[in-house]
């Protein structure tokens, strides 16, 4: 059987107008059998955390969620039980996460009830699989890892029972063993759909958002980026774990073990043809992913030179404090490394462990920059040609990193050159790719 799963993010099923944009792209779709996988209102995950801290929050959920279903003209009381068993949760005395992740999955829950009903009020017949009674995790219930085989099997079951062939899957939420709700991460409703892609073999998977699919850069940071046709997911995997929110980033993880693509899609903008992220690439695609708030921490100790073991006890402290590295950059008698969102109450704790280690300064107001292409070694001078533009036009470079992948060359900077160096090195790249 044809087999298909499209998922919605929170903005394409933020209301009804936007809900019958989503009802007119599936009701044109022809495989035999439709997963869509559905997130929560956009917005409703944040204000049912507040929620917990805020009972009056509750009220301002009911009101939207009330105006939606009548929108849609459906069952006033569609979705009064689940409403009425959110407010005795929201009572339970439960350790701190997995209350939240108890709370916040009614938002996935109440979404995909409103978008059931109201696909088959339009005569799409459909049941709803609500993934908290099938797809099983671990106990760590705000970003939980779940287990295909075990999810595998009761998916399965549900769907060997069900006279359907086309489904209203909640996104994001889970159990785990013993029943417990869990919650696979926020923005995790595209690893539901790639998991359920996995599970059901699918042929493709579609990711609906509200961008034209992947871009050659930042949009908001410069104006004439293009979208991308096709990239590889090595390069998606670089661009999304770089913080571009085009897509979660573990969300690859079930689409490479199979290697199902995945196509990035625009709901409001369908003909347009969005981003294919499969195993193969464009010869000249190019992309550019770009990160403010970035800090350099760097170590001189000139004992280094020639020493055995001394970056694996800076790394070991490292990972005491709990800071997550991005780039890293070592010459005999120095380590650079990058840490994004660096706060400044950790600065005392992070000197007082580094500093028998050797001299520590800190450098915060930088920007990095990553030029992403599995075609990056094919560039002549690519290198050269990044690192000369930019110092031509007196922008300091502060780090650089190219791996021996080739995929992806990291420059840092200070931020306030992030917008000019973008703009330089994004038009060089243009260049080569036309
Ligand atoms: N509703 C969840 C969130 O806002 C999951 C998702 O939308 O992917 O993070
Ligand atoms: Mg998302």
């Amino acid at each position: 059987m044809r087999t298909k799963v499209m998922k919605f993010g929170g903005s394409s099923v933020a209301n009804a107008e936007t809900i019958k944009a989503v009802f007119d792209i599936v009701s044109h779709e022809n495989s035999e059998s439709i997963f869509i996988v559905v997130s929560a209102q956009s917005g409703i995950t944040d204000n049912l955390t507040q929620t917990i801290s805020d009972p009056e929050m509750l009220n301002k959920i009911k009101g939207r969620l009330t105006n939606l279903i009548s929108d849609l003209k459906l069952d006033p009381n569609l979705i009064q039980d689940l409403l009425k068993s959110l407010s005795i949760d929201l009572n339970k005395n439960l350790p701190s996460q997995e209350k939240q992740a108890l709370v916040i999955s009614y938002g996935e829950r109440i979404s995909a009830t409103i978008i059931s009903a109201f696909f088959n009020s339009q005569g799409f017949s459909n049941e709803v699989i609500d993934t908290s009674n099938f797809f099983i995790t671990d106990s760590n219930f705000l970003n939980a890892q779940y287990d295909v085989s075990e999810s595998k099997k009761h998916i399965n079951n549900f769907l060997n029972a069900s006279s359907h062939k086309n489904f209203i899957v909640t996104g994001f939420i889970a159990s785990d063993s013993k029943g417990n709700v869990t919650t696979l991460g926020r923005g995790g409703s595209d690893l539901t759909a790639t998991l359920l892609g996995q599970i059901v073999n699918a042929e493709e998977v579609e990711i609906w958002s509200d961008t034209n699919g992947i871009a050659s850069a930042d949009p908001r940071i410069i104006s004439d980026t293009i979208s991308l046709k096709k990239v590889s997911y090595d390069e998606a995997i670089e661009l999304s774990s770089f913080g571009a929110k085009i897509i979660y980033a573990r969300s690859l993880i079930p689409s490479i073990e199979t290697d199902t693509p995945v196509l990035i899609k625009n709901t409001f903008n369908p003909k347009s043809p969005g981003t294919l992220i499969s195993s193969s690439t464009e010869e000249n695609t190019f992309s550019i992913a770009t990160k403010k708030e970035t800090s350099i921490i760097t170590i001189y100790n000139p004992k280094m030179i020639g020493a055995v073991g001394y970056l694996s006890a800076l790394f070991k402290r490292i990972e005491d404090l709990a800071l997550s590295v991005d780039v890293v950059s070592v010459s005999e008698a120095t380590v650079s490394f990058t840490i994004s969102k660096l706060s400044k109450e950790l600065i005392p704790n992070i000197l007082e462990n580094l500093s028998n280690l050797g001299r520590v300064t800190i450098e915060d107001d930088r920007a990095t920059l990553a030029v992403i292409s599995k075609h990056l070694n094919h560039k002549q001078n690519t290198l050269s040609h990044s690192i000369d533009i930019l110092s031509k036009n007196n922008i300091d470079i502060d780090m650089i990193s190219y791996g021996n992948s080739e995929i992806n060359l990291t420059i840092v900077f200070k931020e306030k050159e992030l917008e000019k160096a973008t703009t330089l090195i994004h038009k060089e790249f243009l260049s080569y790719t036309r």
